[in-house]
This record gives C-alpha cells, structure tokens and sequence, in this order.
C-alpha cells in the first residue's frame, strides 16, 4: 500500500503521472529510447518542452498576454537573484514573510536598495502582513504567495502601479487567481508540480531590458526567451514529469476543479483542528491558513510519542513540522486525495478517543 505522502517538498505526485514517467525512462514514445538518453534538439523532446510551456501559460490563463514560460535550473533559490540581476535597477520592495522572502531579499539586496515593506517575523512569521505601503519608486514588489514553513498564504494581493513578483513555488496550480496581475512568477518544480530540478519561470516580456547592468547569458531571462528554455540542456526529465503532471491537471478540468478539492481537504483537516481539544493550528488569523501547508501542534506535548505512533502506523509520510516552527505540517498539494486527510483526520480523532 502506497503511504499518505503529506511531504512538504519534493512532493506527492498523481500515480498516473509516475507511471507514465516510469515507462518513458525505458521506452519513451516507442523510439525504443530513454526519454533520458535522446537528444533535447530531438522533436521528440522539442514537443515535451513546447507542451509543457504552453500548458504552464494555457492552465494559469496567461496565453497570448505578452508571457512566457520558460523552465530553468537551480530551483526557486537561484530566482531569488535573477529576479533581482533582470529587474532591479535601483530600489525593490519585499514583505517578509518567512523564511523563503528573507533568502530572497538577501539576494535582491547584492543589486540595490532594498525597502522591507513589512515583516512577520515578531510572531515567527503566523500571520501575513497587510497594511503596508509600497514605494511607488519601486522597480518591482516582490511577495511569496504561500509560505510552505510557516502554513500562511496569502489571499489579498495588492492593487499597485508598481511591477508584481511572486514566488509561488508551494501553491501555483492549486487556486484560481488573476495571475495577469503579477508581472513575473516563479515556481521551483518539486512543491506542486514534478520532481526537484527545474523551476518554472513566467515573465512578461516587456519587463525585461530595461536595467543598466550586463546580465551573464545563463541568468538573462531575454537569453532564455530567445532559446525557448533551450540555451543549455534543460532538465529533460523533471520537465517531461511535470508536463505530465500538467496535462493531468487539464483533464481534471484545471485549476478550478482542482481548487474545489482543495478547499475540502483543507476544511477537512482545519475542522479537526479548531474542534479536537488536543489540537491548536500555528497560524494566529484564520483568514492566513494556507490550504497546501497546515501546521499544527498538540496541546500537550506528552502525546507525541502516541500521535507520532497512531500516524505512522496509519502508513503517514512526512508530517513532522520544519525545525522553525515545530510540532506538524501537512502539506496536501494537489495529488494528495481527500481520502489521505480523511486517514489523518480519523487518527486525530483516535488519539482523542484514547486519550
Ligand atoms: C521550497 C521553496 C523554495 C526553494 O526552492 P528550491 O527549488 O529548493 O530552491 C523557495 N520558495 C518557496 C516558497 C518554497 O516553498
């Protein structure tokens, strides 16, 4: 029996898709080949590249809008300072919400002024931050969407002149926004989408040109653009996966539908935690609870040897919280099933029956 993959990252993925991936390893497309061992210039491997690109635009709503999706190396992390190299001129705006928005204001900061708009951190980051002002002289506002560590997303994004990035890499594809308000997205694959080692990148193409600096080729969104995703071998594999896992998407019916399942799951799972007595959620305003990432801790730690017990004798992987935050983290991204947090659900329910 498969176990219930609650794994923060890299993440579950549907078992259509692994099964697909894994007959594509040793025979892909009956060319008798590996997916892996062809050449990426191959039209074979031309196709997957150009699919999974135009899946990425066509299931976020952003075709023929002036975007383009590209699928890079070096994960999320390395987005972190391109964002900043293509875009950021003399001043950046970022709101500090947990540890992934502070490694990329590090980065920015190596290419300007960098404003923090407003931060979380005076209550380890439980709540998203919503009464700030961005600087209007701001090349761009930089905020991550969902903090995977903390258990926070955010659900109002700001109406601004001012250009918008968004590290979304822990809920793209998981809810319907206007993603044509964000100027750039970026994405590290293994949250939501396919295996670690590619990073979806979507840009709008006007943005790019216009600092000053010389940009080295592999970091120039503009080189990657005029390459389609082809200047150095891309990623062949993670980026079959996540074609796949892409069209698995569409013919669920896309992001609304998927959307809707998500939403149960997380009501689902935040019920038992707002009525079971031996349960508190992390985050402190309901409104702030990301429906990817749940954490949660026991209000009384001498349980945890038996919940630890209940879950993993359940078949439960991977609901330890990160060493930040402590206590659980279930994180039920998009090829999780009801079914899964209802195995969750019933030993939260155990436990409170056995104790
Ligand atoms: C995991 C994660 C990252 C880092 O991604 P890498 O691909 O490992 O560099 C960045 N931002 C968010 C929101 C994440 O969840």
């Amino acid at each position: 029996m498969k176990k219930h993959n609650f794994s923060a990252g890299p993440c579950i993925l549907p078992k259509s898709v692994m099964q697909k991936a894994s007959e594509a390893i040793l025979n892909f497309n009956d060319l008798n080949l590996s997916l892996i061992e062809i050449s990426h210039r191959s039209k074979d491997f031309v196709d997957v590249m150009e699919n999974a690109r135009n899946l990425s635009l066509e299931l976020l709503g952003l075709q023929n809008k002036g975007y383009k999706a590209l699928f890079l190396q070096g994960g999320a992390s390395l987005e972190f300072l391109m964002v900043a190299y293509n875009l950021l001129e003399k001043k950046a705006a970022y709101l500090n919400t947990g540890t992934w928005a502070n490694k990329a204001i590090k980065e920015a900061k190596m290419f300007g002024d960098l404003v923090e708009v407003d931060s979380s951190k005076d209550n380890n980051y439980n709540y998203i931050p919503k009464n700030y002002t961005i600087p209007n002289d701001a090349d761009y506002f930089h905020l991550t969407s969902n903090n995977t560590i903390f258990g926070t997303q955010v659900n109002h994004f700001p109406k601004t002149d001012t250009k918008l990035v968004c590290d979304m890499s822990s809920d793209i594809f998981s809810r319907q926004i206007d993603f044509s308000q964000f100027d750039l997205i970026y994405a590290g694959a293994q949250k939501n989408m396919g295996p670690a080692g590619t990073t979806l990148v979507i840009v709008k193409e006007e943005i790019l040109g216009k600092v000053s600096r010389n940009i080295p080729s592999m970091l120039d969104y503009q080189v990657h653009i005029n390459k389609d995703s082809m200047f150095n071998t891309p990623a062949v594999f993670p980026i079959y996966v996540s074609m796949l896992t892409l069209e698995w998407l569409k013919d669920l019916g896309g992001i609304s539908e998927i959307e809707k399942i998500n939403t149960k799951k997380a009501e689902l799972l935040y019920t038992e935690i707002d009525t079971n007595p031996l349960f508190k959620g992390f985050v402190a305003d309901k409104e702030d609870r990301s429906k990817m990432n749940a954490t949660f801790n026991l209000t009384n730690d001498n349980l945890k040897d038996q919940f630890d017990n209940l879950w993993k004798d359940a078949g439960i992987n991977g609901l330890n919280g990160h060493r930040s935050v402590g206590g659980y983290r279930a994180s039920m991204y998009n090829a999780l099933s009801l079914e899964s947090v209802q195995v969750l659900v019933d030993v939260m329910k155990e436990l409170e029956r056995k104790s």
